[in-house]
């Protein structure tokens, strides 16, 4: 039996102006699948990440997300945003809330979840992500690799179906990836779906079932790891993993 998509993008385009930031991508994503999204700077990346949970809007095309229509006006944006859980390279916490407040708002506010609840959710979220003695600090006495722990924890606590991440560890200093790429291959590991624009090349061999490299806003190859980093026939991905690995 094939397993139905969660996530199915369909001839999607997206221009700004004259230009395609998004040209004729498809791409169907299976539960539990984990997906890697490379490509140089400018490529469509976030582009085509935003316009999954319709950050951006898409100018032609479909994306269907557990079989609603992200960008039919009749959906409930919300609703269907409430399963997609989304980390940016920029860890975009609440600075005048506590990590744990900072876990519990949107659970509260969005879900209608009780304070208590919301709370012993959270606490065990910053325990996964191995930060719970921190609960009641601010984000700005976080390091960076913490802050982005607590905000990959703040996505979770809305129990979403599938996570989105764009390049969550780029802004990070080097000694500081690791942590959070471990919490991510938890989060593989326990069966998540996963949407991760990343250039960490070890990760991407380790975690994902498939590679997409994009260019120009077209994806150009789309691979198992294995296939794709033995992949002769495409020469401009030759050229960009000769540059990054
Ligand atoms: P990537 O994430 O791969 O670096 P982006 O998806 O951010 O690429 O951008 C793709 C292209 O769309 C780039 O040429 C970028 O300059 C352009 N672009 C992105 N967002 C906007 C915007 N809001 N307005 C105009 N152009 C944009
Ligand atoms: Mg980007």
């Amino acid at each position: 039996m094939t397993v139905k998509p969660i996530i199915e993008i369909k001839n999607v385009y997206k221009f700004f102006g004259d230009l395609a930031a998004l040209s004729d991508v498809s791409l169907e994503i299976k539960p539990g699948e984990k997906v890697v999204i490379i490509g140089p700077s400018g490529s469509g990346k976030s582009t085509l990440l935003r316009s999954i949970n319709r950050l951006e809007e898409i100018s032609r095309g479909s994306i269907v997300v557990d079989g609603l229509n992200v960008h039919d006006p009749e959906n409930n944006i919300n609703s269907i945003r409430q399963e997609l859980g989304m980390v940016f390279q920029s860890f975009n916490l609440f600075p005048h809330k506590t990590v744990l407040e900072n876990l519990t708002m949107a659970p509260v506010k969005l879900k209608g979840l009780e304070k208590e609840e919301a709370k012993a959710i959270a606490v065990d979220l910053l325990k996964k992500v191995g930060i719970n003695e921190k609960a009641d600090v601010y984000p700005s006495k976080l390091s960076g690799g913490q802050q982005q722990r607590v905000a990959i924890a703040r996505a979770l606590a809305m129990n979403p179906k599938i996570m989105l991440f764009d390049e969550p560890t780029s802004a990070l200093d080097p000694e500081m990836i690791g942590e959070v790429l471990d919490v991510m291959k938890n989060l593989a590991i326990e069966g998540m779906t996963m949407v991760v624009v990343t250039h960490e090349m070890g990760f991407a061999r380790e975690v994902a079932d498939r590679i997409v490299f994009m260019e120009s806003g077209r994806i150009i190859a789309c691979a198992p790891p294995h296939e794709f980093f033995n992949a002769t026939e495409h020469p401009r991905l030759k050229q960009f993993l000769s540059q990054i690995l």
